[in-house]
């Protein structure tokens, strides 16, 4: 955290005025094969899940090493280079805190063997199916169920760059993503949303939509956020009733085209790094499973220096506790912020005991509206009744208030703590989420 930095230093580096971190759409190099990565089988503890290797076992790279979830619910999870699987065991979730689900390690081996491709026409099932047996991460359920299907070429972080980078670096293999999708779900028409103010990447969509069949462009005031899909199908699940869209990325229709057309499993994904402590930052092809310390690293990012990173941008991106955690499927970007952190001899007393020094510069910031530090105080007297009148379910976990902070609170990391203790009230979130999108 940066909060130590003098006002005008710290508005300087903040993430919103930050020019450096504006991420150049050409940049799209492959990240070296990692010493390791670290694929989990599991999202919360209590899922089902399947494992088909064990620890010794030498595996190629695009071979399936287990599932998430079992038949017919599932998707599958590939090794993404080959090497020797290091252990089979509980490891810690990227979202950190206290969830440790079951993960594969695989060390790398020094020469790379591909498993030979599958392609659909040797496969039984049908296309939704066959993309499950690929990885590819959809919302299976809804892209059945939903009444359209919407394509959003948006960005709403400022520092994620992936969409724009998959339309115009592989524009002839999203055009045949569309196409397969359409064929895989059905649906007839597919709606792209583009940025208005976006005139180059509006101008080749255009080029898109006018060469296939049933696409539809259109051009939208304000970018969507990514948490509109898993909101709507969260209401899908709880009314019953269909969706009025299933929205997914061009990363997602990009994985479509290489497994339906290639045969070529989820193995790699197109990350955007940046945030004040990336010296340079850039938008990269990583191999699925890579240790987020390992990403950072090769970034250029030094840790004394790195403060707060999140999974995600500045504004939605969610705290992390630990970098040891492979990067998930659905991951677009890494947030890194400068730290400015003295070691504790040189710390006064004041600040060794993190004491809040009501500047009100959390308040200022909080793009829910919510007194993050009134929040936080709540969830310490364990009154939970009174943190949620405070709004804890309203924040975002944006992790701008800890980045302000110059006291250095871990205000992020204790108010997640607080909503851990509000399971099953996830209506009430969604509510709240609504609230604030809708404000
Ligand atoms: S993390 Fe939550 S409380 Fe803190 S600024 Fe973001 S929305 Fe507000
Ligand atoms: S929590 Fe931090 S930013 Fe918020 S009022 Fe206290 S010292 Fe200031």
């Amino acid at each position: 955290m940066d909060g130590l930095w003098p006002t005008f230093m710290r508005r300087s580096r903040s993430p919103v005025s930050d020019g450096r971190t504006t991420v150049p759409a050409a940049a799209c190099a492959h990240m070296p094969v990692p010493e390791k990565v670290v694929l989990p089988l599991q999202d919360l503890p209590e899922d089902s899940c399947e494992v088909l290797v064990t620890t010794g076992e030498h595996v190629l790279a695009g071979q399936q090493i287990g599932t998430m979830g079992i038949r017919p619910h599932y998707l599958a999870v590939h090794a993404p280079f080959s090497g020797t699987v290091t252990a089979v065991e509980q490891r810690i979730h990227e979202a950190g805190g206290e969830r440790h689900v079951l993960a594969v390690e695989i060390a790398a081996a020094p020469e790379q063997k591909s498993a030979p491709a599958v392609p659909l026409s040797q496969f039984s099932g049908d296309r939704l199916m066959f993309l499950r047996d690929m990885g590819v991460p959809l919302d299976f359920d809804a892209l059945v169920t939903a009444r359209s299907l919407m394509v959003n070429c948006t960005e709403f972080e400022p520092t994620i760059s992936t969409r724009a980078a998959i339309i115009m670096n592989h524009a002839e293999a999203f055009a045949g993503g569309l196409r397969h999708l359409m064929a895989a779900t059905g649906h007839t028409e597919i709606t792209l949303l583009v940025h208005a103010a976006e005139r180059e990447l509006g101008a080749r969509l255009k080029a898109i939509a006018d060469r296939v069949r049933g696409v539809r462009l259109t051009a939208v005031a304000r970018a969507w956020p990514d948490t509109l899909q898993p909101l709507m199908s969260f209401r899908q699940r709880l009314s019953g009733q269909a969706a009025p869209a299933v929205i997914v990325g061009p990363g997602q229709v990009f994985a479509v085209y290489e497994a339906l057309e290639l045969g070529q499993p989820y193995i790699r994904q197109l990350v955007s790094i940046a945030g004040s402590a990336v010296p340079a930052p850039q938008t990269v092809w990583l191999h699925a499973g890579t240790p987020l310390v390992e990403i950072l690293r090769r970034a250029g990012v030094s840790f004394p220096f790195a403060g707060r990173v999140a999974l995600g941008g500045p504004m939605m991106g969610g705290p992390r506790y630990s970098l040891e955690a492979g990067i998930g499927k659905k991951v677009r970007g890494l947030f890194a912020a400068a730290g400015f952190i003295l070691p504790d001899e040189r710390k006064s007393r004041f600040y060794q005991s993190c004491a809040c020094i009501r500047c009100g510069k959390c308040v200022e910031v909080c793009p829910a509206g919510i007194t993050p530090i009134a929040v936080v105080e709540q969830v310490k007297f364990h009154d939970l009744n009174r943190s949620l009148e405070c709004g804890l379910l309203s924040c975002l976990e944006c992790g701008l208030c800890a980045y302000v902070c110059p006291s250095q609170l871990p205000l992020v990391e204790i108010i997640k703590l607080g909503k851990l203790q509000t399971r099953g009230r996830e209506s009430l979130l969604i509510f709240n989420i609504f609230k604030t999108l809708s404000s």
